[in-house]
């Protein structure tokens, strides 16, 4: 009876922090400073040795503080409190999803190299995918969920691209429509181009489901990425993102953070850590929110087709994923309103409670139009491939009372 699993939310209020280095405070200080006095120059000298890499830390050695740009306690303990929730050894977090997401890429990806992304990816990283990394001579492929494992290897090939793959970058649930990836596909494919010399690393940006619903480290992923802006932070009211994984490539990504310096600052650490108290109760309150949302849209005359993971069929292959990887339907569902562009702004602007806004994820619902806000950056033709059409809309919800949503949701659909 000694030794108890606590769940990981019985643990976001203290682990990692200890209250006797803060003069007893019961809640992780905001260390706002940038560099930490040493106790003497040994300790110094032992400090930088390992964080730059010189010697392996020993057994009982604890990692000392140098420089907020290496290390901070509220990164640091925040770091740790992510890592339960994902199974992973180690976290770092960063000032924005994408500076996660881009300090990945560069880290795996070299000139010449090549990357298979799913399609369609966030709108950021797919400019920085097609505009940015072939600047530096790096090319991505994108693939789509109806390619099994044995399509997208023979394609791989018969392109000679095989010897150049180096990473494999998926987004799933995919945003607007939900489509579901298989990751376990995206393993194999990963693992028949990698060698003794090349490892073909797989990354899953996993923030459509926070932390919370889909584990992708358990299905084969080597790394994760969160826009922490999103759930994680679940307030609309910071930037920052995360990435997870195993030790072996997480020691490479935190390296390049630090010559970067694009990890988050010690306040945004203190706010994520306060976010993260409650990351379960507003996660859950929001799914039970979306099932109701999801319910009454499904039945309205003025809605054409709702996008949401609760409502799969039976014996479809897009069910089997969601049976195999998620733990949730979520909380992010799109439709498609009886008209167009029209009927959709109509509808938008006649919202009175819920935020006519991009992003997603947080305490209070939001709503947008993917056609002309999120993606319209995308190209006509994938824009028609993946069903996002002028009347789409999307919707995040929020933790508000059901009812209301729906209300408002119900006013705004008769007056579209
Ligand atoms: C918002 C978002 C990002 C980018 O994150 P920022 O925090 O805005 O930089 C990346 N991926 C997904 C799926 C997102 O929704």
């Amino acid at each position: 009876m000694d030794n108890r699993y606590f769940h990981p939310e019985s643990l976001m209020m203290s682990y990692g922090y200890k209250p006797a280095l803060s003069e007893g405070a019961i809640k992780c200080p905001i260390f706002q400073t940038s560099t930490f006095v040493f106790n003497s120059a040994e300790e110094g000298k032992a400090f930088f040795e390992v964080a730059y890499g010189q010697r392996e830390k020993a057994p009982n050695e604890e990692l000392g503080l140098i420089y907020s740009r290496l290390n901070n306690p509220d990164l640091q303990i925040l770091e740790e409190r992510l890592c339960l929730w994902d199974g992973a050894d180690e976290c770092a977090v960063f000032e924005s999803g994408m500076s996660a997401i881009s300090t990945v890429m560069l880290e795996f990806l070299r000139p010449g190299d090549v990357l298979l992304y799913s399609k369609p990816v966030y709108g950021g990283t797919d400019h920085f995918i097609n505009k940015v990394l072939p600047e530096y001579g790096i090319h991505g492929f994108g693939f789509t969920n109806n390619q099994s494992a044995e399509e997208l290897v023979e394609e791989i090939q018969s392109k000679g691209l095989g010897e150049k793959l180096k990473m494999v970058y998926v987004e799933t649930p995919a945003n607007p429509t939900n489509a579901l990836f298989d990751l376990e596909i995206c393993k194999k494919v990963a693992d028949a181009f990698s060698s003794e010399s090349k490892d073909v690393v797989v990354c899953v940006d996993n923030t459509y489901m926070g932390p919370l619903w889909q584990h992708p480290l358990k299905h084969g992923a080597d790394l994760v990425v969160y826009s922490a802006t999103k759930y994680i932070g679940g307030h609309s009211d910071l930037i920052a993102g995360a990435v997870l994984g195993h030790s072996k490539y997480m020691k490479r990504v935190r390296t390049l953070r630090t010559f970067l310096g694009n990890m988050a600052g010690p306040w945004t650490g203190w706010l994520l850590m306060r976010s993260l108290e409650t990351l379960k109760v507003r996660m859950t309150q929001q799914a039970e929110n979306a099932i109701k949302v999801a319910e009454f849209l499904k039945n309205h005359p003025k809605v054409e087709k709702v996008y949401y993971l609760g409502h799969l069929e039976q014996g479809t292959s897009q069910h089997a994923i969601f049976k195999k990887q998620l733990f949730c339907a979520g909380a992010m569902l799109s439709f498609d309103i009886k008209g167009g562009e029209k009927e959709a702004f109509k509808f938008l602007n006649s919202l009175r409670l819920i935020k006519l806004a991009v992003s997603l994820g947080s305490t209070e619902s939001l709503a947008e139009h993917p056609e002309t806000m999120t993606h319209s950056d995308v190209s006509e033709e994938d824009k028609r491939t993946m069903g996002i059409t002028e009347k789409l809309i999307r919707l995040s919800v929020g933790v508000e009372h059901y009812s209301d949503i729906i209300w408002d949701i119900e006013q705004a659909l008769e007056k579209a």
